[in-house]
């Protein structure tokens, strides 16, 4: 296992459109490698999720888990490991929430993003099996930051008000920004 560079956003393969697996390419040594390479990467840099594109493989692969131990987003409850390949969202409820987002691939850097509130994702796990969850609040959040990277977007890109593009370093000076659903 080996932890591998992140990719920044200036990077082409952040950009483009990642192509799908076939179930039997899910299963097979390769794809393992790069998974527990992507979970090391993961949690040598802190943060809650990771996708294939963000360490240089234009592939439709996610990772994401909550950890209680995350020093990136100190507050958030540990959740599942999720392995998401191949997936598809579909918006439940389209009304908006935002979050402070920030991203591996943008270090240092926040800016508010607001997404749909709530989102049913469809995918393949780790064993090629369809799986379908519906998520909320933060966690809907971070899987549509995630499975952006897929389609080539980055959280900057949906940043409705440049103006709350933001150092980490200066944010932590501002009060009206703590007040407000900071994801720190
Ligand atoms: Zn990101």
């Amino acid at each position: 296992m080996t932890e591998q560079r992140i990719l920044k956003m200036g990077n082409p393969i952040l950009r483009l459109v990642a192509s799908n697996f076939d179930n039997k390419e899910i299963l097979s040594d390769d794809t393992k490698v790069l998974l527990d390479n992507m979970w090391d990467t993961l949690r040598e840099a802190g943060g809650i999720g990771l996708a294939a594109p963000q360490i240089g493989v234009s592939k439709q692969l996610a990772i994401i888990q909550l950890s209680d131990e995350s020093e990136r987003y100190p507050e958030a409850e540990t959740s599942e490991a999720f392995t998401i390949f191949n997936p598809k969202i579909i918006v439940l409820d389209d009304e908006l929430q935002g979050f402070w987002e920030g991203c591996l691939s943008v270090p240092g850097i926040r800016g508010y993003v607001e997404r749909p509130k709530k989102i049913q994702v469809d995918y393949l796990d780790e064993l090629a099996q369809s799986r379908s969850i519906i998520l909320e609040d933060f966690l809907a959040a971070v899987f549509q930051h995630e499975l952006d990277h897929l389609i080539g977007m980055l959280y900057v890109d949906r940043v409705s008000d440049i103006g709350t593009l933001m150092f980490e370093d200066e944010m932590k000076l501002l009060d009206e920004v703590e007040d407000d659903q900071l994801m720190d």
